[in-house]
């Protein structure tokens, strides 16, 4: 009864309303879904261990009958989690390693990333900084989250190289407008940063809070780009689709990351009608993240082979601006992963089109 009536006081459009309703038991989760032997083990073992919560939003989205349903793997804690994988480490980007100040990580000569927060709308299974949003043995924050951010805005302010900031975490449109203007207007004080970005998957998770007041706030401080993460065609919603629209027409530049994770989006078609939906939303698609062997995300990575195979099947057979780069990131940085098609010999240059048809090219020195 209480449950029913907690769903029942859930103001659908309202996104913190969406959060104060998360699903965080199995029994909420029941409400939604089949939730399965396996699923309801990892559940418990996650006690203690990882966080997870999904927004009726995303649960909205899940088969009720079928655990192998891309949003709910996405989602849904499994056991796999806890298995253990050789060469699997906690953060194998190294961003401990390149952190600045407690939110500040500069791996990059001109570009550095600001971690917000460590909370999001729903703990991704996969999530690539899992040690710090969703392992609660494991946060990334030297101090605490809620310490002071003069340190962070000084080291952005006394390196003028730094002309990109990335907003992430965690996913920083958990907080407030108020507390992101804080952020955001401090950032465009100082003179050298010329864009800021913002790195959130809440169109996706809850495109509910890209509301019109936030549009409105974030076009003060253009410019401004907001980087999302759709994995899947089916996570193109409506509702997704709006949220794209209204930071568009508020001048946002909206682009997409996905990762390459097995069994949710490891086939050409799947990954081809993501992309074109994509477009059809006027998102356009930017990284493909091989999945990182991340401890407790290993399950979903797959071969080099696999991505390379989906991306043969994409250069050239769709619009070029469909076809993200696809992307291993490493302790060195992004590595783009995808076969040469421009290739050398001792008797010079030849091509390889996307049918496979090859040709030498004259005319070009050594
Ligand atoms: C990915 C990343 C960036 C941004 O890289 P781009 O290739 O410019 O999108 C910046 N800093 C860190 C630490 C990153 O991981
Ligand atoms: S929203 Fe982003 S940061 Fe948060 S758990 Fe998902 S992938 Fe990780």
């Amino acid at each position: 009864m209480e449950l029913t009536q907690k769903k029942h006081q859930l103001v659908w459009h309202d996104w913190r309303s969406q959060l104060q309703h998360r699903i965080t038991t199995v029994e909420g989760l029941r409400e939604w879904i089949n939730v399965s032997e396996d699923e309801e083990e990892a559940i418990k073992a996650c006690v203690g261990k990882y966080r997870w919560s999904i927004t009726p939003y995303y649960a909205s989205l899940m088969d009720k009958n079928d655990a192998k349903c891309p949003i709910r793997q996405q989602a849904v804690p499994q056991m796999q989690e806890f298995a253990s994988y050789l060469g699997a480490s906690p953060d194998p980007v190294g961003d401990t390693y390149y952190r600045k100040t407690n939110r500040v990580v500069h791996k990059y000569p001109d570009r550095v990333i600001l971690l917000v927060t460590e909370a999001c709308a729903v703990y991704c299974r996969h999530c690539t900084r899992k040690y710090h949003t969703t392992d609660l043995e494991g946060t990334y924050f030297e101090k605490s989250e809620a310490a002071s951010w003069e340190e962070d805005f000084n080291y952005i302010a006394s390196h003028p190289e730094i002309r990109d900031v990335l907003l992430t975490g965690g996913d920083p449109l958990t907080y407030g407008d108020e507390k992101l203007e804080l952020i955001i207007s401090r950032l465009r004080n100082i003179p050298h940063v010329e864009i800021i970005r913002i790195g959130s998957r809440y169109p996706v998770l809850l495109p509910q809070r890209i509301t019109t007041e936030f549009c409105q706030m974030l076009e003060k401080y253009h410019p401004i780009w907001l980087n999302t993460h759709f994995n899947h065609p089916s996570e193109i919603t409506p509702e997704a689709a709006q949220a794209c629209d209204r930071l568009l027409r508020h001048g946002v530049v909206v682009q997409n990351q996905t990762v390459l994770l097995k069994g949710i989006n490891d086939d050409l078609e799947t990954m081809r009608s993501l992309l074109t939906g994509l477009l059809k939303i006027r998102v356009r698609p930017y990284y493909l993240y091989h999945c990182d062997n991340v401890t407790g995300v290993s399950h979903f990575v797959t071969s080099v082979e696999k991505g390379r195979e989906i991306m043969q099947g994409l250069l050239g057979h769709m619009t070029g601006f469909a076809v993200p780069q696809y992307i291993i990131t490493t302790s060195l940085g992004k590595i783009p992963l995808w076969e040469e098609q421009f290739h050398q010999d001792q008797d010079g240059f030849w091509i390889e089109n996307y049918k496979g048809e090859t040709m030498r090219v004259t005319g070009l020195p050594d």
